[in-house]
Parts: C-alpha cells; sequence; structure tokens
C-alpha cells in the first residue's frame, strides 16, 4: 500500500484529538472552579462579614452557603454527565448509529434530515430530564424554592415540547434548506434567517409565548402604579402596561424585567417581588431595569449576538464542507463529501449532521471565552445600579438587593476567581460596596 508519508498531516485525527483535550481542559477548569468556590463559602459560613453583620441574620447566611454548595456540587455532577452524553453522541458514535438508522428507514433528504435534528434533540432531552428534575423536587425543594407541583411541571414539559416543535421545525426546516439550495454563500443567508426569526422570539415573546405558562395581571395597587408611573416619566419612559406575573406558582425566587421594542414595552414584576419590597424599594429595582435600557445594555446584548452569530455561521459554512469535521468527531458524512466526482449528484445531504456536530463541539470551546461575557455583564449591572441610584435613592436599592439576594439565598462570600468566570451580577457585597452604602 502507498500510504502518505508518516508525518502527513492528518486533520481528522487532529481533531478527534484537540476535541478530546479541550474537553479535558474544560472539565479539569471547571472542576477546579467549583472546588475554590465550596471551599470559600465553607470557609466563610460560620460568621455573618462585619459589613452585613446588623443586616442579615446568621441562618440566612448560613442558608445561603448551604444552597451555594449544593448548587455548585450538582453542577458537577451535570458537568460530569454532560461530558459523558457529548462523548456518546460524538466520538462513541452515538450520533453516527442514529444517523444510520434513520438512514435506512427515511433514505436520505429533507424528512430524514428534520427526523435525526429532532430525535437528536428529544433524546437529549430525555436524558438530561432526571437531572432537571432532581434539581427542582430535590435541591430547590430542600431550601424552599420549589412551589411546582407534578402535574404543573408535567404540563410545562409538554406545553414546552410542542412550542418547540412548532417554532423550531420549520426554522431548522427553512436552514436545511437553505444549507443544500443557497449556493456557497448559504451561511450568509442562514445567519440572516436565524436573526430575524431571533428578533421575531423577542417580539412575540412577551405577548405570545409567556402567557402560556404565567398569568399577567394589570398591576392593580393605584399608588404603586402612581409612583412607577412617575419614574419612568422621570427617566424618559413609557410603556404599554405594567404586569404582576405569577412568578410564585412555580419558585419562590423573585425578579422583575422591562421587556419589549419601541412602543410595546411593558413592565413586568413578579407577584413574590412585590410581596418582599416596599414601594421604594420596588421603584429602586424597576430603576435598575430602567438603567439597563438607558445604557442601551440590551441593543449591545443584542448586537454582539449578531456579530458572534455571523462569525458562527461562516465557521460552519466552512466546517460542513470539510470531511475531517464528520469523520474527526465520530460521524461518517454521506460520499459525495469524499468523493468529489459526486458533488453535483443529489446524494445524501450531510447538513443536519454538520449543524448538531457544530451545536455539540461549539461550547466546549467558547467556554473559554465565558470570563469575558461574565465581566460585561457585571460591568452592566454595575452601571445599571448606579443609574437606579441616581433616579430613586441608594439607601432603598441596597435594601432592595439585599432582600432579594438574602431571598434568593445568593452567597455574600464567593470565591473571587469563581465569580470572575460565572457571574452575571456582582455578589451583593460588591454592588453595595459599588454604592456606598457599606
Ligand atoms: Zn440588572
Amino acid at each position: 500500500m502507498n500510504a502518505l508519508p508518516h508525518s502527513a498531516f492528518n486533520p481528522s485525527l487532529t481533531l478527534t484529538l484537540l476535541f478530546a483535550a479541550v474537553l479535558l481542559l474544560g472539565l479539569a477548569l471547571k472542576f477546579w472552579l467549583a472546588t475554590r468556590q465550596v471551599r470559600h463559602v465553607l470557609q466563610h459560613r460560620a460568621a455573618v462579614p462585619a459589613a452585613f453583620a446588623a443586616t442579615l441574620p446568621l441562618a440566612a447566611h448560613q442558608k445561603a452557603a448551604d444552597y451555594t454548595v449544593a448548587k455548585v456540587r450538582f453542577g458537577l455532577i451535570e458537568t460530569a454527565v454532560g461530558a459523558a452524553i457529548l462523548l456518546g453522541w460524538t466520538l462513541l458514535g452515538g450520533l453516527e448509529a442514529l444517523n444510520q438508522g434513520l438512514l435506512e428507514l427515511l433514505g436520505g433528504g429533507m424528512w430524514q434530515q428534520l427526523a435525526l435534528i429532532a430525535s437528536f434533540v428529544l433524546i437529549g432531552g430525555l436524558l438530561e430530564l432526571p437531572l432537571s428534575l432532581y434539581q427542582t423536587f430535590v435541591i430547590e425543594q430542600r431550601f424552599g424554592f420549589n412551589k411546582m407541583t407534578w402535574t404543573l411541571w408535567l404540563g410545562d414539559l409538554v406545553k414546552s415540547t410542542l412550542l418547540g416543535a412548532a417554532i423550531g421545525l420549520p426554522i431548522v426546516a427553512l436552514i436545511l434548506w437553505l444549507m443544500g439550495a443557497a449556493g456557497g454563500l448559504w451561511w450568509l443567508w442562514a445567519w440572516g434567517v436565524w436573526m430575524g426569526f431571533n428578533l421575531l422570539l423577542l417580539l412575540i415573546y412577551p405577548t405570545f409565548i409567556a402567557p402560556l405558562f404565567n398569568k399577567f395581571q394589570p398591576l392593580e395597587d393605584e399608588t404603586l402604579k402612581a409612583r412607577v408611573t412617575a419614574l419612568m416619566q422621570r427617566c424618559g419612559f413609557s410603556a404599554k402596561g405594567l404586569f404582576v406575573m405569577d412568578g410564585s406558582r412555580r419558585s419562590a425566587h423573585a425578579n422583575a424585567y422591562f421587556t419589549g421594542f419601541g412602543a410595546a414595552k411593558r413592565v413586568v414584576f413578579f407577584d413574590t417581588l412585590l410581596a418582599k419590597l416596599s414601594p421604594g424599594e420596588v421603584d429602586a429595582v424597576l430603576a435598575h431595569e430602567l438603567g439597563h435600557f438607558k445604557h442601551k445594555h440590551i441593543l449591545k446584548r443584542i448586537v454582539t449576538m449578531f456579530a458572534i452569530s455571523l462569525a458562527g455561521f461562516a465557521l460552519l459554512g466552512w466546517l460542513a464542507g470539510q470531511p475531517w469535521f464528520y469523520t474527526g468527531l465520530g460521524v461518517t458524512p454521506s460520499l459525495q463529501l469524499l468523493v468529489p466526482a459526486l458533488a453535483d449528484s443529489a446524494a445524501v445531504p450531510n447538513d443536519a449532521l454538520a449543524l448538531l456536530l457544530f451545536m455539540l463541539a461549539v461550547p466546549i470551546f467558547s467556554f473559554f471565552i465565558a470570563p469575558l461575557m461574565s465581566l460585561s455583564s457585571r460591568q452592566h449591572e454595575f452601571e445599571a445600579d448606579a443609574y437606579a441610584a441616581a433616579q430613586t435613592n441608594g439607601p432603598d436599592l441596597a435594601r432592595a438587593l439585599l432582600k432579594l439576594y438574602e431571598d434568593n439565598a445568593s452567597t455574600l462570600t464567593p470565591d473571587p476567581l469563581y465569580v470572575a468566570f460565572y457571574y452575571s451580577h456582582p455578589p451583593a457585597s460588591q454592588r453595595l460596596a459599588r454604592l456606598g452604602l457599606t
């Protein structure tokens, strides 16, 4: 056999090794960070930090420590299971077996590709189900946060699966069609479609999707309504409506958000938030949300998402045409990719495989830029806090933040490196220090 010289570059094997190495590196990093977080939180469990000794009971501080530790430990199990599933799909041949089985059953074509993506999503969802159940009905339950009943949980599952299929399948079909029919620049078209789809989702989410899962009632408390309206006018905002959402149906965690575009903006308060905060504190929380709009954080996030997706689609456009992208990740592409002479024949397309492999592989690599995203998000939180303190008053905001952190059992003493990597919101201690209130 006149094999290639011994030193020849083998892109398929290189990808396999790179993928395995980066996966292992990411796992090691995640385990190391988690260990640090657990150790740090437990070390500070015995006493409330001095700056909060007067405002936070020891029991609440310890509950936060225990909740944090439980979540981090559970996160490690999720990470390990996720890595095993990922390996199962790729290098161990899961996706290959599923694809070959469906090819035998359906032949090659759009239906087979849609069936491949749908069954991949369903199987993945089933595999993750036990973990999600454990999180809700064991961990959240143990700390008193879970308010879900089994019927509600099951109803949510059925609804979100049907909704996912109704929204997801047509857009996936459209992208697959573009991949096959739009020529070399298909990825640019697909990106446009994907962005349009995301904008549409943002637009219809508050009015059409969220009400499928929660009840939204107009805010009835007239005094609060007057306060909130006055605050919004002062800040130069108008909203189509002020709503109270029955967040307490599922969880005791509290929140508020400001959503929508243009004139369709609406303010949504969780009922759990209104139950816990004084009117002044509600004002401060809303002003914080308005601060995100004033500083154009939402817009910046959307523009960033656009840019990242464009790079992602361009990369996918290139990778989808490389045989080693498939073989390196444990999948056999159909023949026309390997034999250029067959490229023009209407052979079995590889597009669904390319999409799935890309979705599986990207998080392994993008995990390493997570600290950049978290940093920018924490910066935005500080800016929104400063805005809220200027528009309402600092002490109200500080009290609201403390109550929310306490009610959500967020620890005041996280490990700084863990924070740098994962936290989208700065710890309460830092936020209060920025406000000059500790
Ligand atoms: Zn915020």
